[in-house]
């Protein structure tokens, strides 16, 4: 078996253990939130010995090339030595511009970052909490437009990071934020596109800034968002997204109710009832030729995936954010060993 050597130790890597869930198993703390390979809070560096090509899935060229990797999808076929990349790497210090609720669960953070700060509406960003609790968040604000980065955070039940930023990030304080990364963004050209736009919950942030950067960028294609919530009081930015409608004729948004409706009876104005996916697709089954985005519940990205590439979408225009949670991911992680 494959021993991992870590700050002068030796740890044995088990059949089937990440780099990620060696070190943990060990007592080592490695920063980490989605075990899912996708917010790359658990980027390691390797010193000595292979690393496998499945574990440098989408980071830069630049990064690759130092032999950074990423711990949780990691699974080494010889011994590595590692370490966690220098402090401050490809992070840049941020002050607190406002926290303000948009609904009774979904918080607005604002943050003024202190040096320049590269990114495309929809990307996300790792918060750190501290050196070792960090967790993803997208960007619901366009560069060039907005002046402050802007978050949507939904607060969840015992949630560390979330809770943090609802009940003591204020004003004035200062935080860690990683670079931004991911793909789930607006490409200019193919202006006359049509693009489809599904989220649940706060899945709406990155959808926001993907379709205002969109629409401020001239694109003339039909734009179509379907934000789905359990009941009308946890939907949100509902007013904004009106009044962009009436601005803009090619953009239309349909907010969806899941949990208090019927189809028959009891729909309040203006919403429409059901499961999101359901709505979207049964108001434009056929997608070839369009740009789809999923963002939010996984199971609901995951269903949604499949089913616009059978509605015809081609599966390099659909951009899909999962919002993996770790306890989750460690679960699945867990059932599909058991299950292999
Ligand atoms: C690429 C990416 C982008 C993301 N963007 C956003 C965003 O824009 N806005 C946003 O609010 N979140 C977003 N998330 C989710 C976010 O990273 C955290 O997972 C979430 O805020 C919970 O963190 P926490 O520390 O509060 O809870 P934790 O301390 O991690 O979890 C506490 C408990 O709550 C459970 N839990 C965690 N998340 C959920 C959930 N979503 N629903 C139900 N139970 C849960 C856990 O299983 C655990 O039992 C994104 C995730 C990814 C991977």
């Amino acid at each position: 078996m494959p021993r991992i050597i870590y700050d002068g130790q030796s740890y044995e890597c088990k059949e089937q253990q990440s780099v990620l869930d060696c070190l943990t198993a060990h007592g080592v703390t490695v920063p980490s939130s989605c075990h899912a390979g996708i917010c790359q809070t658990c980027m390691m560096q390797a010193l000595k010995g292979n690393v496998p090509k499945s574990a440098q899935a989408g980071l830069k060229d630049s990064l690759t090339a130092q032999k950074f990797f990423l711990a949780c999808s990691c699974y080494p076929d010889e011994d590595m030595e590692v370490m966690l990349p220098e402090a401050g790497v490809g992070k840049t210090t941020a002050t607190v511009v406002d926290v303000t609720l948009l609904n009774a669960e979904i918080a607005r953070l604002r943050l003024q970052p202190k040096a320049e700060f590269k990114y495309k509406a929809g990307q996300f960003t790792n918060i750190f909490k501290d050196a070792h609790t960090v967790r993803s968040y997208s960007l619901a604000s366009v560069p060039g437009t907005d002046e402050y980065l802007q978050f949507h955070i939904r607060r969840i039940p015992n949630g560390l990071v979330s809770n943090w930023i609802h009940e003591y990030l204020k004003a004035g304080d200062e935080i860690e934020i990683s670079n931004a990364t991911g793909d789930c963004f607006y490409v200019p050209g193919n202006a006359d596109q049509s693009i489809l736009l599904i989220g649940t919950g706060s899945g709406l942030a990155p959808l926001y800034g993907i379709i205002r950067d969109a629409l401020f960028q001239g694109h003339q294609g039909t734009i179509k968002l379907y934000h789905g919530c359990e009941t009308p009081e946890s939907l949100y930015l509902v007013n904004e997204l009106r009044t962009l409608s009436s601005r803009y004729p090619n953009f239309s948004y349909t907010p969806c109710i899941s949990g208090t409706c019927t189809p028959h009876n009891n729909v309040p104005g203006g919403y429409a009832c059901g499961m999101v996916l359901d709505i979207a697709l049964a108001e434009n089954p056929e997608l070839s030729s369009w740009r789809v985005f999923l963002c939010g519940h996984p199971r609901m990205v995951a269903t949604g995936k499949k089913e616009v590439f059978f509605a015809g979408a081609s599966m390099r225009d659909i951009y899909a954010d999962p919002f993996e949670n770790a306890a989750a991911a460690s679960v699945q992680t867990i059932a599909t060993a058991v299950a292999s």
